[in-house]
C-alpha cells in the first residue's frame, strides 16, 4: 500500500577525463592537508563531488531525540569505481555526530542506474545518501555539518588517485529555526503513520529529478490509515472502498492560508491494486496546496473526487476547517492521506520543511516487521503503548500510532 508519487533515481552524469596538466597547486587529498606553498590556498584532489540536495533543518520527534534528515548527492567522476568505506558527520567543531562503516552504509545508499542498495559509485556514476543525524535537543543542534568520506578506489588511471582516500565534503549550513508548528490534518483516534522519517521509507527515498535539479519533496511526508479498535484498517475484500471504514474521513486545515492550487477531478482509484499509466501532475490525486506563508506550503493529497467542500483556488482557509474528505485517488493502492510541508507550491518540485504538530495523544507503535507481515491483510496490528501520552511540539515518526483532537 501506500506508494511513493514517484521513486525516481535517474542520474546520468558525464565521466571525465582527468588527463592533462592543471594549473592549479593539488595538494594531498587528506581532509587535513596542508600546502608547502605559502600564501596559496590549500586545496583538495575529490574526484567523488558531493553536495546537499537542500540546507539541513532539525526536527524533534516522538523518540525524544531531534532529528536532522538530508540527503547527500555523490558524483565520481573518475574512470574507476569508487567503493564507500565510511562516513562521518561531523559538527562545526569537528567532533563526530554519526559515523557510519562498512556494510552500515549500504542501506542508507543508492548508487543511480541501479535498483536496490549499494555502495560502489562506477565510473561516471552518481549515488545518493540520506543521512539522519540524531542529537539530544534543539540546543545540540550544530550551525553547520561536514562530512568525510573514505573511499576505496579501484587502481587504475591516475598516480593522484590512491586506494584509499577520505575526502572533506558538502561542508553546509544547518537552518537552526527549528520546524514548522502546525495543527494535524485528521481528527480522532487509531492514525497509522506510515512512510514517515527518517528510514529511509518509499517517502525519503523519492528523492526526484524534476526540473533539472534533485529535490526531495516528501522527506517529512505522512501516509495515513486509521485502524480500528482492533488495530485493522481494512474489514473486508481489499479491492471494496467500503472494505476501508474511514475512507471519507474530514481533511481538516493544519494552519491559516489560502489555497493556492487544487484538482478534484481524478476518479477514485480501485484500492488493493497498484495503478498504472499516470501522468505526473496525476500521482497526488485530487489535493489542495496551501499557502500557510513565510515560504511555507502544505500539501494533501489522494483527496475524494468531486470536491464535497466545494472549495476554491484563492480560499482562506481557517486552521482546523473541514476542506476534503480522505480518498484513493492518484497514485495509491488503499485509502490513505498523503501529508507534507514543502517550500514551494510545487508537490514534487519542493523540498520537504519539517513540521511539528501543537498538540496530539502518542497511542503507540508498531514494528516495521509486525508492519511488513500484515500490511496485505490490512492488520490486526500488535500496539506497543510504550511512551503513550499527550504530546505537543513534536513529529510523530514512522510507525506511531496517534490520536488528534477535534478543533
Ligand atoms: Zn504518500
Amino acid at each position: 500500500m501506500i506508494r511513493p508519487a514517484a521513486r525516481l533515481l535517474i542520474a546520468t552524469l558525464a565521466t571525465l577525463s582527468l588527463a592533462g596538466c592543471t594549473a592549479a597547486a593539488v595538494s594531498s587529498p587528506s581532509p587535513s592537508s596542508t600546502s608547502p606553498v605559502a600564501g596559496t590556498p590549500v586545496d583538495d584532489f575529490t574526484p567523488v563531488l558531493a553536495s546537499t540536495i537542500s540546507i539541513p533543518r532539525a526536527l524533534p520527534a516522538t523518540d525524544d531525540r531531534v532529528h536532522i534528515a538530508y540527503e547527500l548527492h555523490l558524483s565520481n567522476v573518475t574512470t574507476q569505481t569508487a567503493t564507500i568505506e565510511s562516513i562521518d558527520v561531523l559538527d562545526d567543531s569537528g567532533q563526530s555526530l554519526e559515523r557510519l562503516d562498512g556494510d552500515d552504509v549500504t542501506p542508507w545508499v543508492h548508487v543511480a542506474g541501479t535498483t536496490s542498495p549499494g555502495r560502489t559509485i562506477g565510473p561516471g556514476q552518481g549515488a545518493l545518501v540520506w543521512l539522519d543525524v540524531v542529537v539530544d535537543s534543539m540546543d545540540d543542534v550544530p550551525s553547520s555539518l561536514t562530512h568525510d568520506v573514505s573511499f576505496a578506489f579501484e587502481p587504475g588511471a591516475l598516480p593522484i588517485i590512491t586506494d584509499e582516500m577520505t575526502e572533506r565534503l558538502a561542508t553546509t549550513e544547518v537552518d537552526t529555526s527549528g520546524p514548522v508548528s502546525i495543527s494535524p490534518p485528521l481528527v480522532g483516534a487509531g492514525w497509522l503513520n506510515g512512510n514517515s522519517c527518517c528510514a529511509v521509507t518509499p517517502h525519503r527515498g523519492a528523492v526526484n529529478p524534476i526540473n533539472g535539479e534533485y529535490h526531495a519533496p516528501e522527506r517529512y511526508a505522512i501516509d495515513y490509515v486509521q485502524l480500528d479498535e482492533n488495530g485493522s484498517f481494512l474489514t473486508g475484500p481489499a479491492d471494496e472502498l467500503d472494505s476501508y471504514p474511514y475512507f471519507g474521513s474530514d481533511i481538516v486545515a493544519v494552519g491559516d492560508g489560502p489555497i493556492v492550487s487544487m484538482r478534484f477531478d481524478l476518479p477514485e482509484q480501485t484500492p488493493g491494486g497498484n495503478p498504472s499509466g499516470l501522468t505526473l501532475d496525476e500521482y497526488g490525486g485530487n489535493h489542495i496546496v496551501q499557502d500557510l506563508g513565510d515560504g511555507v506550503y502544505a500539501f494533501y493529497a489522494h483527496l475524494q473526487t468531486g470536491n464535497p467542500l466545494d472549495v476554491e483556488v484563492g480560499q482562506q482557509l481557517v486552521k482546523g476547517e473541514t476542506i476534503g474528505l480522505l480518498g484513493n485517488t492518484g497514485n495509491t493502492d488503499a485509502p490513505h492521506l498523503h501529508f507534507h510541508l514543502m517550500d514551494s507550491p510545487s508537490p514534487l518540485g519542493s523540498n520537504g520543511i519539517p513540521f511539528v504538530y501543537d498538540s496530539f495523544e502518542l497511542e503507540g507503535s508498531i514494528t516495521a516487521a509486525d508492519l511488513d507481515a500484515k500490511i496485505a491483510a490490512g492488520g490486526p496490528f500488535d500496539i506497543d503503548a510504550a511512551g503513550a501520552g499527550s504530546e505537543a511540539d513534536l513529529y510523530p515518526m514512522w510507525l506511531t500510532v496517534t490520536s488528534y483532537p477535534a478543533g
